[in-house]
């Protein structure tokens, strides 16, 4: 039976996300931002959160990881600790281990480079990918812990996924995204219609997520930084994949 998923807004722009099997009753919350609004949406559904799946350490998404512990006596699975410690980790897990949430079963990927311990989980049978902070519909968050050639082989891990597999990230960060990439890709027709749906979306009170990885193969700069149409964006033709990489995260950063 296949996967039921809702995502909603917690805090200001982060994004609360429940994965259901149907089979079993499980439930299972990606991060938890804050407490109250992955409640609300536990209870719309009738769903009684099983597990936790955490993706690091920083407090927008661990902030209701205490609470939800505390109400469901939830299972809850994290990295291991790398830069700073996570409370309430039942279950460490890394590159390779299998989660499972009932009968579904998520492949962990290590993802670093936003932070040490960054980590992504894949559900291949659902054809789904929950990469937090590490790859944003259209960006990618912002190198904090790691470095520049760290962050860029945990896009390539990610890239390496299938076309038909939906992204979910961490925040509703794509119209700002957007913008950016349209000063490196101003005639890309993928990025351009893409910015066309995210302005319609946005405008709607919609959210911009999931998307597909295929997508975001031909629309997100970041991921193809090793694309000589993106090098040429930033007039570095003929650099690496890793430095184009680097330079791409550092405008964003100023813009
Ligand atoms: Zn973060
Ligand atoms: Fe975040």
């Amino acid at each position: 039976m296949t996967a039921e998923i809702r995502l909603f807004t917690c805090l200001t722009d982060n994004f609360g996300i429940l994965i259901h099997d149907p089979a079993t009753k499980a439930t299972a919350a990606i991060d938890a931002p804050e407490a109250g609004p992955i409640i609300e949406a536990l209870e719309r559904n009738g769903w009684k959160l099983t597990d936790i799946l955490l993706t690091h350490h920083h407090a927008d998404h661990v902030g209701g990881v205490a609470e939800l512990k505390q109400k469901y006596n939830c299972r809850v699975v994290g990295p291991h600790d790398k830069s700073a410690a996570i409370a309430n980790v039942d279950v460490r897990v890394g590159q390779g281990d299998i989660v499972k949430v009932g009968t579904l079963l998520g492949r962990v990927l290590e993802t670093p480079g936003h932070t040490l311990d960054h980590v992504s989980y894949v559900f291949d049978d659902e054809k789904v990918v929950f990469a937090a902070d590490t790859l944003f519909s259209i960006g990618c968050g912002r190198v904090f812990e790691g470095t520049y050639p760290m962050m860029w082989d945990s896009l390539l891990k990610l890239r390496a996924l299938p076309d038909d597999f939906r992204l979910y990230c961490g925040h509703e960060y794509t119209a700002s995204n957007v913008k950016f990439a349209l000063t490196i890709e101003p005639n890309n027709p993928v990025l351009k219609a893409r910015a066309e749906d995210v302005a319609r979306l946005r405008a709607e009170g919609k959210p911009t997520v999931p998307t597909l990885m295929g997508e975001e193969k031909k629309a997100n700069v970041f991921l193809r930084a090793d694309d000589p149409a993106v090098a040429a964006g930033v007039h570095m033709k003929g650099a690496s994949g890793v430095d184009v990489f680097a330079e791409l995260r550092e405008r964003k950063n100023k813009s």
